[in-house]
């Protein structure tokens, strides 16, 4: 189970792991939504003032705020996140399209049983989201891009500044986002929930200088077709943990690797979050992700309870050593009996060589140690997933309380 970045890295060079890297973030949100070639995501990237346009959009079927082949701005949707062992974020049929969901019914189940995990059923809730189209004003004026967001982080603002406006009925900003001359958004985006990401505390609508032009208008896509919605079935396979539909185009690449592909060469720097999660899991170590960690943290939690592959300063490994244990130095010893749960304790009065001899009583003493505490074989119970995995999907607020007075309006 060691972890091969020194010599991942000579072999395929950094470009190679960033790229891969790269890609399989934007698949992230591949479960949920399709983006049509060459339409770039949009995100905020710091605190403060951001100034977008919103672009509306001709819309398609099931939006639930306004009519097919109307202008509007937005499609509000609903996810499960932290579905089965891959922890997937999937659109919400039932509450998004008004069709079965096994989630939902799984959800609701939970809530009835008095002995459910109450963090799973929590993980498990529909949470909603929306996704509209915009063009950064400072940053990129050129390009219309897809903006996929929590309620929690961008909805509620937008709505509480419409519903403030509304007071007025006869200067409302209803049609903020109409070609001409309409309104460009001021957002103050602060630091997001445990600090993650970052979310629009308070929204401005500042006139337009000039309307839309054609070049970005024509920009814009049916958002109402982005929405990828798995079968029953599938929802219930990925439930369960058996992944989803066998031949599933939807599946993620890389997610239902066995451990055995892994531990043989291990690319962290390739490995997104859940695959790093996925990692620890399988490998049993002793690292515990939380939410505020970034991916380049959980890799580092990682490379650090790994045993190096190779000694640091490219030492040659002493030849004709007794054993191993020679080879390793005091802290390399530690490491070997924390990785290998070892019963050894050690001691200030220990010289290195006093820790060789527990460790190799230690050894003696029996076959591999089994780890404590470790699933048994197959599909880790549910309950026991989310407890292990302090961060949910995220790291965003929870099922965020509706409120009916800032419902957004219809043109
Ligand atoms: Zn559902």
């Amino acid at each position: 189970m060691s972890v091969r970045t020194r010599k991942q890295e000579r072999r395929g060079g950094v470009t190679e792991g960033t790229q891969r890297r790269r890609e399989q973030s934007q698949q992230m949100g591949g479960d949920i939504l399709k983006l049509p070639e060459g339409m770039e995501s949009f995100s905020i990237e710091s605190a403060g003032v951001i100034r977008i346009d919103v672009i509306p959009y001709k819309v398609g079927p099931g939006n639930p705020y306004a009519a097919p082949d109307t202008q509007y701005w937005e499609r509000t949707f609903f996810i499960h996140r932290g579905v089965g062992v891959n922890e997937q974020w999937v659109v919400c049929p039932a509450k998004t399209l008004k069709k079965p969901c096994p989630i939902c019914e799984e959800v609701s189940r939970m809530d009835k049983d008095p002995n459910a995990d109450d963090e799973m059923a929590k993980a498990l809730a529909p949470s909603r989201r929306m996704v509209l189209h915009v063009r950064d004003l400072k940053k990129d004026p050129d390009k219309v891009k897809i903006w996929h967001i929590s309620h929690a982080y961008f909805g509620k603002a937008i709505d509480e500044a419409l519903q403030a406006e509304y007071e007025d009925k006869e200067n409302n900003k209803d049609n903020f986002c109409a070609e001409s001359p309409g309104y460009y958004l001021k957002c103050q985006a602060e630091t997001g929930w445990q600090g993650h990401g970052f979310s629009v505390e308070r929204v401005d609508f500042v006139p337009r200088k000039e309307g839309l032009d054609q070049d970005i208008l024509s920009q814009a896509v049916c958002l109402d077709k982005l929405l990828v919605i798995h079968t029953y079935d599938e929802l219930k396979r990925m439930l369960h943990g058996t992944g989803p539909a066998e031949g599933s185009k939807k599946t993620k690449t890389g997610k239902d690797q066995t451990p055995a592909e892994e531990t043989a060469d291990t690319d962290l720097a390739g490995m997104d979050r859940t695959e790093l999660k996925q990692y620890i899991k399988e490998n049993n170590l002793d690292v515990k992700v939380f939410k505020n960690m970034s991916d380049d943290d959980i890799r580092d939690a990682i490379t650090a309870v790994s045993e190096p592959e190779e000694p640091e300063g490219e030492e040659p490994e002493p030849e004709g050593a007794a054993d191993e244990f020679d080879a390793l130095d005091r802290t390399e010893l530690k490491e070997y009996i924390k990785e290998n749960k070892l019963e050894v304790k050690v001691f200030k009065n220990m010289s290195d060589d006093d820790i060789r001899e527990a460790i190799r009583t230690a050894e003696g003493a029996g076959e591999e140690p089994e780890p404590e505490g470790e699933e048994p074989a197959g599909e880790p119970g549910e309950g026991d997933w989310a407890k292990e995995w302090p961060e949910e999907a995220e790291g965003e607020p929870e099922a965020e309380p509706e409120k009916p007075a800032t419902r957004r309006r219809k043109k």
